[in-house]
């Protein structure tokens, strides 16, 4: 765990949040600041900072969280309708927490390209 590391600290507990899946490597729970009807954020328990500092050691890892993020979909009720996964990386992305998280976004259209 990165010791100053916000979303460390909700996967250890010490700042709850709104949990919605867990397993022994992943973790998910509803954003704090939801920006579509369903919004939630599927993390590594582990420390990784994000997506530019994962590798090959992280390969089954990530495909957990994904798998994750789809059977939130759908546990969501998100199939019919669509819904967006992704993972903003690094200033120009605008990712403000720097733990790996992948947004589960659904329960409304969304646009493409992304602001
Ligand atoms: P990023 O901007 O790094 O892609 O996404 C970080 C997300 O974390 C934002 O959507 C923000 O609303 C969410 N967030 C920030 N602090 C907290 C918190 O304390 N609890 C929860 N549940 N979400 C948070
Ligand atoms: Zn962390």
């Amino acid at each position: 765990m990165a010791s100053d590391c916000l979303f460390c600290k909700i996967a250890l507990g010490t700042i709850s949040a709104n949990v919605v899946y867990q397993d022994d490597q992943v973790l998910a729970f509803r954003d704090i600041n939801p920006v579509a009807p369903t919004h939630i954020l599927i993390i590594p328990r582990r420390h990784i900072a994000g997506l530019a500092e994962a590798g090959t050691g992280e390969q089954a890892l990530l495909g957990a969280l994904l798998l994750a993020a789809s059977q939130l979909a759908r546990d969501e009720g998100l199939v019919e309708g669509g819904y967006r996964v992704v993972t903003n990386t690094g200033p120009n992305a605008g990712q403000s927490v720097p733990h790996l998280h992948f947004h589960l976004l659904g329960g409304r259209s969304m646009h493409w390209p992304p602001g």
